[in-house]
């Protein structure tokens, strides 16, 4: 039996496509080793949002350059450092035997041994432990926000059509899945390429008949896009969980309209507001770049005040990274790096204050609480909220949505008291 390595960096989106490629290699009779050394197919899935992630991929590649050295290996590269750029990916790593554009999970299939051009391995999400899996809705991204890669190395938005997401669901649910997440990079305007437009909010409707269907999620979205129906649906489809990924990047207008983002922060408040009334127990968590050419201090600041006032139940914060061949990588890159980590570090500990403030509010409550696993001898799973919740419990309570009572809380994370199944 041949052995397959695959190394994944990035996004959701890549580490869904990462575990659909993994079952396509066990269904062609490959199995999964550890090591590199071990393996006779290699696969790095890279990424190149910031210059980090893509400097872990090419440490990656050259340290595997000497293993393949000594022995015979299929070395393959995917993701989002593969582009029209094959030339330069050639020269520079010689010794790759195939590069493959990010998602294109059947040609690394069809280079591992699947046989005939329309011979296709059927790929379902696999889980991630049977309870929670990622089904990737949408393809690439529109917006062309000025400092993303994004938009060039995965193109343009394609959506899947509605039956075969929902099939896929229902697959997914037969095999013991309870909570799917919806990914795209903006799936707020999912379906408007398909023939009969749906959006989600219809995509939604048809998910939440299925019957063992717990929870459903969805992310990222884009403020710009979200919109009323989307609203409604997670207020009124009790799978849907009350759970919001609202990037907001910038809360300075002259930074927002360099970004290109096509909200001022006004928008984005006035949408925060709108959403938490319709919604009263939502969480958002949100994106910001801090660090953006032209970013000054009374800028940055701007930002500290709307994190500040809007209170977001997570905030994934990036220093900002020129990206070759975006509108942004022509700006000056003026913020310097030393001041780029300071502001970070500021967000963070804003941050830590914050969602220690919001999870405080908990104490005392029950929550429903799917059990996704054990550690530390506990149990831990995620609410509606997607708050992680850890207690101690005996038997087995692997999958099963319990009520806790909530006993400890800190920014990352509640502990509690098993109540109830
Ligand atoms: N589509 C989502 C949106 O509208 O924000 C997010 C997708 S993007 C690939 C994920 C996150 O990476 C972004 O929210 C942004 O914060 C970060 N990101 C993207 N390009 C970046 C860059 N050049 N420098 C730093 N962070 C970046
Ligand atoms: Fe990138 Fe903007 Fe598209 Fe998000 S919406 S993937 S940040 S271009």
């Amino acid at each position: 039996m041949k052995g397959y390595y695959l190394w994944t960096v990035g996004c959701q989106m890549n580490k869904a496509e990462s575990l659909r490629l993994a079952q396509g290699l066990e269904a062609l009779g490959y199995h999964q080793v550890p090591q590199p050394e071990q393996a006779d197919f290699i696969v790095l899935n890279s990424c190149t949002v910031r210059q980090k992630a893509e400097d872990r991929v090419v440490a990656r590649l050259s340290s595997l350059r000497f293993l393949k050295r000594g022995r015979e290996a299929t070395l393959i590269l995917m993701g989002c450092m593969v582009d029209s750029n094959l030339q330069e990916l050639q020269q520079r790593f010689p010794y790759v035997d195939s590069f493959v554009r990010p998602g294109d999970i059947q040609t690394v299939l069809r280079l591992a041994g699947l046989t005939g051009s329309e011979d296709r391995v059927d790929l379902i999400s696999p889980s991630l432990a049977d309870i929670s899996a990622y089904v990737p809705i949408a393809q690439g991204c529109d917006k062309f926000c000025a400092y993303c890669i994004v938009p060039y190395r995965r193109g343009r938005e394609r959506s899947r059509e509605v039956a075969e997401v929902v099939e896929e669901v229902k697959c997914l649910v037969a095999r013991g899945t309870k909570e799917v997440i919806l990914l795209g990079q903006n799936v707020d305007s999912y379906g408007h390429d398909l023939p009969d437009k749906p959006d989600l909010a219809y995509l939604l409707e048809e998910l939440e008949p299925i019957p063992g269907l717990e929870r459903i999620r969805f992310l990222t979205s884009h403020p710009k896009d979200m919109n009323q129906r989307l609203i409604q649906a997670v207020t009124r489809l009790p799978k849907v969980c009350e759970h919001i990924n609202l990037p907001l990047q910038s809360g300075d207008n002259a930074i927002l309209g360099a970004m290109g983002r096509g909200y001022t922060r006004e928008e984005y408040v006035h949408l925060v507001e709108h959403i938490r009334a319709a919604i009263p127990q939502v969480a958002l968590s949100t994106d910001v770049i801090v660090g953006f050419p032209g970013e000054g201090e009374e800028r940055f600041h701007n930002t500290i005040e709307l994190l500040e006032e809007t209170r977001f139940d997570t905030v994934h914060v990036a220093a900002y990274s020129p990206r070759p061949g975006t509108r942004a990588a022509r700006l000056p890159d003026d913020v310097p790096p030393l001041v780029k980590r300071e502001r970070r570090e500021r967000v963070e500990q804003l941050q830590e204050r914050t969602a220690s403030l919001i999870n405080a509010q908990y104490l005392g409550r029950q929550l429903s609480v799917l059990v996704e696993g054990k550690k530390g001898g506990k149990w831990w799973g995620r609410t509606p909220s997607y708050k992680q919740v850890f207690f101690s419990a005996p038997g087995e309570l692997l999958g099963k949505i319990v009520a806790v009572e909530i006993e400890k809380s800190g920014p990352w994370s509640l502990q509690g008291s098993l109540v109830g199944y």
